[in-house]
């Protein structure tokens, strides 16, 4: 342990199991392990040619240009158009026939979209934005549910040079207000309604909310038809879709924008705080998607079924969804609904169904799969599955386990992808055919990104040890900025260590110089002067046979200055088990000391509280700070961002009455 042992995080557990790809996978991987070496010898010409995966209009001569950092440039003499690298050249190149995307709706009905159909109505939709007035620099507010014409309307505004801001569909009226003026956004695109658990929700008067107490940038409203009935129609403003589609030409020259003209305006899901608008650009953006999402999900475009559940809201949906795939001609399936509707074997099912090989989903999801049990994921053939994906948290070693066994069927390498909004694309993961994954650990960061871990003084940790995740490299994906807000992008990213991106997590480096994602420095605990983090007692007590899912904090304590608070959700199955040893105490006590012998006493939690639901954000992620509130006896801080704030309730009053 090295001297800044008092401030840098501990490293509590070990992990010893290794899973090496199949001979098979091994020699058709896409990725080569020469990536590595080329990237070593010289990053630039990596990137350079990583670019050449795209198609320009104007070649770059220029690659990087850090003269202004922390503001990166990528590629910046080159123009192109992302619309026509993600549609028209793979129909250009004959493969127009090609399903880009398997539309499955929530009720059960579905859609086929080939690449010819999606270059036509992205088409058509530029046309009419450029109707409705939208010129390329415009900013374009889209509030839509996980349906095809959400695609869509990103590639329109792509095509046409005009940023887009997402603003995902489950959020309020307020949340939508906000995002629009923030970006001052002259239309909004959304739709009547959204399918949700069996019922029609509406969505277009959250749009007419937010804009009849403020929003004054917005002209016009594009409406598209979901779930039909009525709705409340502001006159000159408001334009069905549908309608304005019929007259719309299918042809459409895209506009041809620089490598630095921006691409979208995405605001960070909320976990620690305020919402920022985070900029990406067209060039370096795309090109770091594509290369990724090529490498790291090994994609064939011709064969495989690509799935990543993530919402078109979050910059997963953005990447991972929309640009990287189909920069990549793949064929992939975008599912309306929620993973339990109409049942909890929806999203096999839709694998089963769809043939999916490879599936991206997240350690939230993993772990409600796991509560559920397997019996549900054994009702249906996961055979085509032959790569997994993890992102959005650190994946408790068991639950990779879990996912591993009981959906990969032991047979699918899984990649835990590590990166950030801001970061644009993934940074930190195994390669497939080339990696041996270890459950838990991201490992490695790609070819072409420096990465680190560094103590409280910016200095690299030792294998063995905890501290602060950097990126040490400008990385062609990465933000150009917040919106409006230069000072706060050198002051949130840059300030911590001089000349290095500070991404705000813990991390810790094994024996063998893996990366191993601890959770956000803010929720990092200090129990009698050790630092711990908050993730490898989660994983420890995901690591027993009861657990499907835990969050850990700490709260404020008069003899240890925090004490380990773990809120634990039950695994479904084992209600017999639990009665027979002797109930919910006998729970407590048993898993007190399984944390005790997994990773010493000091990590032992002073209370165990047993739930049913955890406070989550909208995108799933554990929201550890309104926990400690109620460890603390605090009220319970701003729940604006949570997906159901009467979660809260529950746990406050399980609290009181177990004092
Ligand atoms: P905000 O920045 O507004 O608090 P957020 O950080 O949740 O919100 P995102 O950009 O969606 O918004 O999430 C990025 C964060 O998610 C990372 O900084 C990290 O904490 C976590 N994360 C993502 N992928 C992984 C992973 N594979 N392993 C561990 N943590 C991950
Ligand atoms: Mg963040």
């Amino acid at each position: 342990m090295s001297d800044d042992a008092a401030t840098a995080i501990e490293n509590l557990s070990q992990e010893t199991r290794t899973f090496s790809p199949s001979s098979e996978f091994v020699q058709n991987a896409v990725a080569r392990p020469s990536l590595y070496q080329e990237a070593e010898r010289d990053r630039l010409a990596f990137w350079r040619s990583a670019a050449s995966l795209l198609s320009w209009k104007t070649p770059f001569t220029e690659t990087l240009d850090w003269t202004d950092a922390p503001f990166a440039r990528w590629f910046a003499d080159g123009t192109l158009n992302v619309a026509y690298n993600c549609v028209d050249r793979h129909v250009e190149s004959g493969h127009g026939d090609q399903a880009a995307i398997l539309a499955e709706y929530e009720d059960g009905t579905d859609a086929t979209y080939t690449y010819a159909q999606v270059k036509d109505e992205i088409s058509r939709m530029a046309n009419v934005l450029t109707d409705l007035g939208v010129k390329t620099g415009d900013r374009v507010a889209i509030y839509l549910p996980m349906i095809p014409e959400a695609a869509f309307a990103m590639l329109a505004c792509a095509r046409i040079g005009a940023p887009h801001s997402v603003v995902f569909g489950g959020f309020s009226a307020d949340a939508l207000r906000s995002r629009i003026e923030d970006a001052e956004a002259r239309v909004v695109i959304t739709a009547d309604g959204q399918n949700r658990r069996g019922k029609q929700l509406p969505l277009k008067p959250a749009v007419d909310e937010a804009l009849a107490t403020g929003g004054d940038s917005v002209e016009k409203v594009l409406v598209v038809r979901r779930t039909g009935g009525d709705v409340e129609w502001t006159e000159g403003r408001d334009v069905w879709w549908h309608e304005a589609r019929e007259d719309a030409s299918a042809e459409h020259e895209p506009v041809w924008v620089e490598a630095e003209h921006p691409l979208f305006i995405l605001y960070t899901s909320g976990t620690t705080g305020n919402p920022k608008g985070i900029i990406h650009t067209t060039g370096g953006y795309l090109t770091q998607a594509a290369y990724t999402h090529r490498n790291v999900f090994d994609i064939k475009p011709s064969t495989d079924v690509y799935w990543c559940t993530a919402d078109v809201g979050w910059v997963t949906g953005h990447t991972y969804v929309v640009y990287g795939p189909m920069a990549n001609r793949t064929t992939q399936v975008i599912y309306e609904g929620t993973p339990d509707s109409p049942h909890q074997g929806r999203w096999w099912e839709i694998v089963e169904k769809h043939k999916v090989s490879k599936f991206y989903s997240s350690p939230t999801a993993i772990r409600t799969a796991m509560k559920w049990g397997e019996d549900i994921p054994a009702k249906y053939d996961l055979s085509s599955l032959k790569l997994l994906g993890s992102v959005g948290e650190a994946i408790n070693p068991e639950a990779w386990m879990w996912y591993r066994r009981v959906i990969g069927g032991d047979r699918c390498p899984i990649v835990d992808t590590w990166w950030q909004t801001e970061t644009g694309a993934i940074m930190i993961s195994p390669l497939p055919g080339i990696t041996a994954t270890k459950p838990g650990s991201a490992q490695v960061p790609l070819p072409g990104i420096g990465a680190d871990v560094v103590d409280e003084s910016g200095k690299p940790v030792e294998n063995g040890e905890g501290g602060y995740l950097v990126l040490d490299k400008p990385w062609p994906a990465m933000l150009r900025g917040i919106w409006g807000d230069p000072e706060r992008f050198k002051e949130t990213y840059w300030s911590r260590f001089e000349g290095l991106y500070f991404a705000g997590d813990g991390a810790k480096r094994d024996e063998d110089g893996d990366i191993w994602l601890l959770g956000r420095v803010d929720d990092v605990m200090n129990i009698s002067g050790h630092r711990l983090s908050t993730m490898e007692i989660e994983s420890a007590l995901v690591s027993h046979e009861w657990v499907a899912e835990s969050a850990v904090v700490g709260a404020a304590d008069e003899t240890t200055g925090q004490a380990v608070v773990a809120f634990v959700i039950l695994r479904g199955g084992n209600e017999d088990a639990i009665a027979e040893a002797g109930g919910e105490d006998k729970v407590i006590e048993t898993l007190r000391a399984h944390v005790g012998k997994e990773i010493g006493p000091i990590a032992k939690p002073k209370r165990i509280l047993v739930v049913t639901e955890l406070p989550k954000t909208r995108s799933g992620k554990i929201m550890r700070r309104l926990l400690r509130d109620v460890a603390e006896n605090r009220t319970v801080g701003d729940t604006q961002t949570l997906a159901d704030a009467s979660v809260m309730d529950l746990i406050q009053e399980g609290m009181s009455s177990k004092g």
